[in-house]
Parts: C-alpha cells; structure tokens; sequence
C-alpha cells in the first residue's frame, strides 16, 4: 500500500426511527396538493395560489410581509402552508461579500449550511439535503459526524428561496441581480434522500407560482453514485446535470474514499453515469478532490482517462472536474501540490476528456466542500 491505512466509518443509509417530521410547508407540496390541502381544512382554495405567489413569485417567505392576507384566516393560512422552517444562527462572507455561508438550525436544533456564490455570469447556491451524511467518506467533514436526518423537501426549497431573494435584493456584493443555479453538494448525500431530493428538483424547476422556475440545466445533484438512484434520476424526465464523487479511478482505492464502492464498484457507477447521459442528454461531471499521493499520481489521471472513455463511451459524454481538497483540521489527508494537480489535469486533456480545475471560493470561511457546519 503507498498510503497510511485510512480510517473507516459505517455506512449509514436509513435515517434514525423516531425522529419528528420537519413541519409541512407549501414548497413541500404541488400546486393541487396545497389546495386540497386548505380546502380540507376548510379555507378558500384559491388562497393556495396567493400564497405560491408570495412565496416563488415575490420571493417573500415572511407571512407579516404578506399584507394582503385576510386578517381572520391569516393564523390558519400560515400555519397550514408557511410554518418557520429554518433560522438563521450564524453568517460569514468571504470573496468581498460574493461568498455568503449561512448556518441554518432547523426546528429540531439540527443544523445546516449554504453557500451564496456570486460570479460574473451567475449565481450558484450550493445547498444541503441532509441534516449530516451516512456516506462516511473519510476526506469529508460532514461525513464523520454520521447521519442525523433526512431534510424535507421544504427544508431543502427553502435554502434556494432564501438565496433567490438575497440576490433580488441587492443584499449579495454587485448589487441586484438572479439567482441562476443550484448545486446540491452542501451536506448530505441527496440520492439517499431521493423522494425529497426529486421534489425539491421539481419545485426548484416548475415556473411560478408552482414553483421558483428555474432551469433544470442549471441544477447539479451530487451524488457517491448510488447506481440503483442514478437510474431511476435518468427516468424522471428532469434534465438536471449529474455530478459523480468518483475521486478515485480504482476500485482499490475508492473502497476507502468513497465507501459506497464497495457495493457499487467504478465500472458499475461509471456505467450508470454514462446510461445518465444517454437518457438526458446532460453531460455528466466528474467530481475528483485532489488529495496529497492518495489519487493525485499521475498513472491514476491515466487510469481515470480509461475508465471514463472504455468500453466505446468516448469522451463527450463527461467533464472531469478535479477540485484542490479543503484541508480539515485533524484530518489524514492534504491537499495536492500544485505541481501534481496540473501534471493530473494536463494528462486527461492530453487523453481527450476536457478537465478544469474546480475553484475553491469561500475555503477562508470553511464555506468549501465537505466543511460545512462542522465547526459548530
Ligand atoms: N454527497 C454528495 C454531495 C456532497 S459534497 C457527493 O458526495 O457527491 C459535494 C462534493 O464535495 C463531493 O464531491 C465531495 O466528495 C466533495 N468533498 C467532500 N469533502 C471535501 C473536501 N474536504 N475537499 C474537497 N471536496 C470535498
């Protein structure tokens, strides 16, 4: 072995039982669903759509900026379809205020992140679906605090809703602008929490007021590769990109990195990727986090070329998208010299799979991957 042993920790897919349900919210809900829902609880159905209006049209969450509700149904009307979700407890920016992280607690103390980057073009917000992770990749911080929960659709909307209105109103560096992109690579691991993950997806993309109409293209779910997911992702008829955690080419290795290998093998996971793009027609990025002579050698950038262009894939189905490790304090692993880390990205060029280098804003406030909330 070139590497120290690598500590293990369990995979954990199933939420613990017994715990309380987030609050049901309107962004939990379809258009019909939440008027069904007032209507059996005896209120006007057609206040469902004033309420989707508020919420996805005009980005206000707050019911006391809802002024056109009427005073006696108001208490009903909110506590129906707007209860608080989430509050803020802690928020830091980096990048001259283009970077916001906010520290969420959730209504049952569990806590959560997301980051507002804005860049000249877009702004991307990188949310959680997951209180915690069970996917015990031994690099990331989220991943050795184990599960907590399972975040509900809302809870995972809500963080978009929120970031949305920042950039509307001007409160990000740049002065107004549009929220135009999501990533799901804050905590968790969204394939886990599929049917939550699939509804925010939907909530996120249907036009408003059903939803906050955004582009599907401009939505990435992160995932380890839970391949039986990846599948059924494809068959949903929602063109959102796909980003695969391989960080290894070999099963060898990636059974320590990335746990779940060792049901789901780098043939299998690549495979179900490229069936991904077959489906979509989305281009799938390969998410490889560059760490000091773990994966950074260059015989491996060889390697990963292979795998991704075998067995009459080609290269145009895929994007490697290598990203400098955030070092966690206390942790086994380092990030790469620089030197290493452009001879890997010169290699799978050179090999014909386009490659770029992921930038790493807002690693000052530990608002980079994989160190989210774990300071707390
Ligand atoms: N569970 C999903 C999404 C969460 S994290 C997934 O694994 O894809 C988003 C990305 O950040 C993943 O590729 C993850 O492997 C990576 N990541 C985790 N810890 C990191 C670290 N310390 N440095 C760089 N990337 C990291």
């Amino acid at each position: 072995m070139s590497h120290e042993p690598i500590k293990t920790l369990p995979l954990v897919f199933d939420e613990p039982r017994g715990r309380k349900k987030p609050p049901r919210h309107l962004a939990d809900l379809d258009e019909a669903g939440r008027k069904d829902l007032l209507t059996e609880m005896g209120l006007p159905g057609f206040r469902a759509k004033q309420l989707s209006t508020h919420y996805f049209g005009r980005l206000v969450h707050d019911p006391a900026e809802m002024t056109d509700l009427p005073g006696a149904q108001r208490a009903e009307l909110v506590n129906a379809l707007l209860p608080d979700l989430m509050n803020p407890i802690r928020q830091q920016e980096a990048d001259r205020g283009k970077t916001v992280k906010t520290l969420w607690k959730l209504f049952d103390g569990s806590l959560v992140e997301s980051v507002l980057m804005r860049y000249k073009d877009r702004a991307t917000i990188c949310i959680s679906s997951q209180a915690g992770c069970g996917m015990a990749c031994p690099f990331c911080a989220t991943g050795a605090g184990g599960l907590q929960r399972n975040m509900s659709t809302a809870e995972i909307v809500h963080q978009v809703v929120v970031g949305a209105r920042a950039m509307a109103n001007g409160d990000v560096a740049g002065g107004p602008g549009r929220l135009s992109n999501v990533v799901f690579m804050g905590m968790g691991e969204p394939l886990a929490n599929y049917k939550a993950t699939v509804n925010a997806v939907r909530r996120l993309t249907d036009p408003a007021p059903a939803g906050l109409g955004l582009s599907a293209r401009h939505v990435t779910v992160s995932t380890v590769g839970l391949v039986p997911r990846i599948k059924q992702l494809a068959d949903e008829g929602i063109p959102v990109t796909l980003a695969l955690s391989l960080h290894a080419p070999d099963d060898e290795l990636r059974n320590e990195l990335v746990p779940i290998n060792t049901k789901w093998s780098v043939e299998e996971t690549v495979a179900a990727a490229y069936e991904y793009f077959e489906k979509t027609g989305r281009r799938v990025s390969i998410e490889y986090a560059m760490m000091r002579d773990i994966n950074d050698q260059a015989w491996r950038a060889d390697r990963l070329a292979e795998v991704l262009s075998d067995n009459g894939r080609g290269r145009a189905w895929v994007h490697v998208n290598p990203i400098p490790l955030n070092d966690i304090p206390g942790s086994q692993f380092t990030r790469s010299r620089e030197e290493d880390m452009d001879e890997f990205v010169r290699r799978l060029n050179a090999a014909g799979v386009v490659t770029t280098m992921r930038d790493t804003r807002g690693s000052d406030i530990d608002a980079a991957c994989g160190q989210l909330a774990a300071a707390e």
